[in-house]
């Protein structure tokens, strides 16, 4: 039996996304911290389709040491295909932001993804057939104002995704990287960004889309040969494309 990891799956995008998945006949493993969230989330996919596996993991993927033993916990299952969805932003000008949300952010944003997508393609490089999707944000090409270290993470995802996928096309590995950029999406992301218990995304924001409608682009992408998945933040349209971001080979003598 293969699986498709989600992270973050207890709201918004990765919620959608373990729908998506489960609608195309995909067993699935879902982390995030709220577990009576994810609880709920497993009952509804098997509503859906009772005949899918869906695993639950509690973690806390903010504090490295969960995040090792979340992989390993994992070792008994074959992973066709791997999304590093979980990740949260924060509005404030650099000077007033709260550090510890943002050491968190670091941890969840960066160094999870990084640990998680380095000990996949360790185990899966080169199993025919995986994908490995990292979320990033239209921030991870634009900076934002008043969204400049939520946005310096996101260009590292970015250029981390695109060079491993470059890295793993180099090398003619079957694993594919790629990442996909959205724009403002309907979610609890404002609300943790903003620190309010309701936000409203109706006549507050002037475009967005829903968590499903990104669910559908992540699809896209799923299905594409393209490395990046990216909303026009002026139109609103989703764009599959090549690498963005310069890469620049090594010449070995
Ligand atoms: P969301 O509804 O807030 O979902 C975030 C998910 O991440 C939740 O399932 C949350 O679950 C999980 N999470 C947060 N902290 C975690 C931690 N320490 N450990 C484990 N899981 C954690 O927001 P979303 O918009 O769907 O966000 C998904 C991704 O899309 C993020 O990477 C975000 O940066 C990106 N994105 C969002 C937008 C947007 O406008 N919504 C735009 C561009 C990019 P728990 O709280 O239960 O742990």
């Amino acid at each position: 039996m293969k699986y498709t990891v989600i992270t973050g799956a207890s709201s918004g995008i990765g919620y959608e996304a373990a729908l998506a998945f489960a609608a195309r006949g995909k067993n699935l493993i879902l982390a995030a911290r709220r577990t009576e969230e994810l609880e709920k989330l497993k009952s509804k996919v098997a509503d859906i389709n009772p005949e899918l596996d869906v695993v639950i993991r509690t973690v806390d993927l903010a504090v490295n040491e969960q995040v090792h033993k979340f992989y390993g916990s994992l070792q008994e299952y074959s992973i066709e295909t791997w999304i590093n969805n979980a990740g949260f932003g924060n509005f404030a000008s650099v000077g007033e932001q709260n550090l510890t949300k943002i050491e968190n952010m670091l941890h969840l944003n960066i160094e999870a993804l990084t640990i998680l997508s380095s000990l996949y393609v360790r185990d899966y490089a080169e199993v025919d057939g995986t994908q490995i999707i990292n979320i990033s944000s239209g921030g991870g090409y634009n900076i934002v104002a008043d969204a400049v270290t939520y946005c310096a993470t996101k260009f590292y995802v970015s250029a981390f995704t695109e060079g491993l996928a470059q890295e793993l096309q180099g090398k003619g590995a079957p694993l594919q990287a790629k990442v996909l950029a959205p724009a403002a999406t309907e979610t609890e992301f404002a609300k943790r960004s903003f620190n309010v218990d309701h936000f409203e995304y109706d006549g507050t924001v002037p475009k967005f889309h829903t968590a499903a409608q990104m669910a559908g682009f992540l699809l896209d992408l799923y299905d594409s040969e393209k490395v990046v998945g990216i909303v026009n933040g002026a139109t609103y349209d989703f764009d599959l494309k090549d690498p963005i971001y310069p890469y620049v080979k090594r010449n070995r003598k």
